[in-house]
């Protein structure tokens, strides 16, 4: 018999794979949590029937919301990742060597141990107890509204904006946010797709940008994610993102996606998406 798993990505639309069995499947105070092994995809981890991540394009998104934001800071030393329970977004912000310290707040103890187990190419920062990493279980939301002038990035890893992560697309998050942050820093947020949430880029568009002096809005390709074409946005207090010094960027970070090119590129919006954020 042949199994299909389908994500319902609007109402009108879903994304099925082929899959080949559950490894896992449970359910956390939070979510309930799942791992499947898909023909097309390879593993992947589904939270609330939803697709995180994939070990196929897992890359793309990782790489795009970790090294975008670091090489628009001229000297990241501490960073913290709100969720990325699945670890992949820690792999890549430790590759950078002004790293001193990354915090990582995940409410979900259960995924971290899920994808720890199942998913070890993605989590392996997590697992090998990495010095520069202090993972805490705890919410984002709460964490940030007790910080204060403490980071120089911020990456919001999180969810869709339902359940335990709808608090984190709001505009008393991007303030708490703000104040987290040192007077040069930044933070990057996944924001969803330009196709299919609309009313949610404008909306965090201009939240975000009624806080902080520079926005900037870039896109990345995955395939996993609805549309194919992902939104990823960066409020920054000082430093342009589009003006970085690329000559940072090194050619030993084994990247598969992100490059000097992808860096400086990725900020070119099309026609469609500028009206959005107008
Ligand atoms: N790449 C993914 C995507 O966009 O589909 C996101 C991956 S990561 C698995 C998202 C994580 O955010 C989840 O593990 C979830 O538990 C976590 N999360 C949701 N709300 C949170 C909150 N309030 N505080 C901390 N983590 C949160």
């Amino acid at each position: 018999m042949e199994l299909w798993y389908t994500e319902f990505q609007t109402k009108n639309l879903g994304l099925t794979t082929r899959i080949k069995e559950t490894l896992f499947a449970g359910k956390s105070k939070f979510q309930e949590v799942a791992v499947v092994e898909s023909l097309e995809f390879g593993r992947m981890l589904v939270l609330d029937g939803v697709f995180q991540t994939s070990v196929f394009d897992e890359f793309i998104y990782h790489e795009m919301i970790a090294h975008v934001p670091l090489f628009s800071h001229p000297n990241p030393r501490k960073v913290l990742i709100i969720g990325g329970g699945d670890g992949g977004t820690v792999r890549e912000v430790v590759k950078h060597q002004s790293i001193e310290k990354a915090e990582m707040v995940e409410i979900d103890g259960m995924v971290v141990d899920v994808c720890k187990k199942y998913l070890p190419e993605i989590s392996i920062a997590l697992n090998g107890n990495h010095p520069k990493l202090e993972l805490k279980i705890g919410d984002g939301i709460k964490h940030m509204q007790q910080a204060e002038n403490l980071y120089d990035v911020i990456i919001v890893d999180c969810s869709d904006p339902i359940g335990p992560g709808e608090g984190l697309f709001t505009r008393a998050f991007y303030k708490d946010v703000y104040k987290a942050l040192k007077p040069d820093g930044l933070f990057v947020q996944q924001t969803e797709s330009p196709f299919y949430h609309q009313e949610l880029v404008k909306r965090l568009h201009q939240d975000i940008s009624s806080l902080f002096p520079i926005i900037r809005l870039y896109l990345a390709s995955i395939p996993l994610y609805p549309g194919g074409l992902h939104c990823f946005t960066i409020g920054s207090k000082q430093y342009d993102p589009t003006e970085a010094d690329v000559s940072r960027i090194p050619a030993t970070f084994g990247t598969r996606y992100h490059n000097v090119n992808i860096q400086k590129s990725c900020f070119a919006l099309p026609n469609f998406v500028q009206e959005l954020i107008k």
